[in-house]
């Protein structure tokens, strides 16, 4: 008999005490790729036949598709969503001297770019509720050296655009989004990325579109940064031996476009999927009288949140994190530490206390699994596995 079905008959007789529940990962990439994998296969032959690997027309006709289904009049493919962000400030020019507001807490990558060009990341605190840029701290934040501004639309939520993109048209600077957790989300009828001079998106496995491997994209409606933007992508190069510009190599590669197109066309239903399981966490975790205790992730009105992660939030993170990785179930922080207390920026000058929101966030905020092929069972044992924690030592569930 195996592990599982051993545990499951130990279940039914109530011991629940003595047993651990079914692991539940944070992520099962398998669960969704093993419908598609027929085709996924066809779709690497297809380019493995072609010898087609760089550029070409595998990229081009996943540019056309992508951006038609996040209506953006353009999409240039790249190498990754790290990428994408060093092509968008390139694009527009950020060199040394200058400065970039972006929030103190996301993922390495906003900053990295930032600072990769000899240009000063400029930190802001993030909204508490949202765990996004704050606007009235971001307008605050530019000074004439400001060449852009980096809204992060965290964990798959956008950031408050409107007055972010008021702030910057008065001050005459050009935002980018960083949408690569938000493919498919929307703020107040926009879609993410579509907003800013730039949008970019990451294709990292763990996104909610997700390559074999690493992949970004940058979008834009404007017709010459998008010109830009693909003559930086493959060494300001036109035509072949030709520069124009120092560029990179931030293509894609052609088999990461063939996987990508067959994904991309059941983005919708994922993140559909996404969204019923975040509703239904909503309702066990009301069930097992947690929502006092626990945080749970806000989808403001007039906002589509796509849930590339459900990160909760309590003051007993730590113990929390422990408790469930010995039940066995998935999490991870997002992130533990903000950018302005990272050795790399300490010559910054930002001490703690700098940005209490993030700070707080930083050591309160864990996420739980949320992928869409997550069942309600798995769910429930998730939620099963908190309420054991935040009853203990209430004789609940021992
Ligand atoms: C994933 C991610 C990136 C970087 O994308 P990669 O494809 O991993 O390079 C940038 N910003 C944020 C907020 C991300 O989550």
């Amino acid at each position: 008999m195996s592990a599982q079905a051993d545990r499951q008959r130990f279940a039914c007789r109530g011991d629940y005490g003595r047993i651990k529940p079914v692991p539940v990962p944070l992520l099962d990439l398998d669960a969704q790729h093993r419908p598609l994998r027929d085709a996924l296969l066809a779709a690497m032959t297809r380019v493995a036949d072609s010898q087609r690997f760089i550029l070409g027309p595998e990229i081009e006709a996943l540019e056309r598709e992508l951006a038609a289904m996040l209506g953006i009049r353009h999409a240039v493919a790249v190498s990754s969503g790290t990428d994408a962000l060093l092509l968008a400030l390139m694009a527009l020019d950020v060199k040394p001297g200058d400065e970039v507001v972006t929030p103190t807490f996301s993922f390495f990558a906003t900053a990295g770019a930032v600072a990769r060009l000899g240009a000063r990341p400029v930190f802001v605190d993030i909204d508490p509720v949202t765990f996004n840029l704050d606007p009235a701290q971001t307008a605050a934040a530019i000074t004439p050296k400001t060449k852009a501004i980096i809204p992060v639309h965290l964990f798959g939520l956008c950031a408050d655009l409107d007055p972010i993109m008021d702030a910057a048209a008065r001050a005459g600077v050009p935002v980018v989004e960083d949408a690569a957790q938000a493919i498919g989300a929307a703020y107040k009828t926009r879609s993410a990325g579509g907003i800013g001079a730039f949008g970019c998106f990451s294709f990292f496995p763990s996104k909610n579109l997700g390559a074999f491997g690493d992949a970004g994209l940058v979008t834009t409606n404007d017709d010459g940064l998008a010109g830009r933007a693909r003559l930086l992508r493959n060494h300001g190069m036109q035509p072949k031996y030709y520069h124009h510009a120092v560029g990179g190599n931030f293509r894609m590669d052609a088999l990461q476009a063939a996987v990508l197109r067959v994904k991309a066309p059941h983005l919708a239903e994922w993140t559909h999927a996404r969204r019923r399981n975040a509703e239904r966490y909503r309702c066990l975790f009301k069930d097992a009288g947690l929502d006092a205790m626990i945080t749970l992730p806000l989808e403001p009105a007039g906002y589509r949140h796509i849930f590339n992660q459900f990160v909760i939030r309590t003051p007993e993170r730590d113990a929390l994190k422990r408790h469930l990785d010995e039940q066995g179930i998935g999490n991870e922080i997002y992130y533990p530490v903000p950018f302005h207390l990272q050795p790399c920026f300490a010559d910054l000058g930002y001490g703690r206390g700098a940005f209490p929101h993030a700070e707080r966030a930083a050591g309160e905020c864990l996420a739980i699994p949320i992928y869409g092929e997550l069942t309600a069972a798995q769910q429930q044992t998730v939620v099963s596995a908190i309420a054991q924690f935040v009853h203990r030592g209430a004789g609940v569930a021992r």
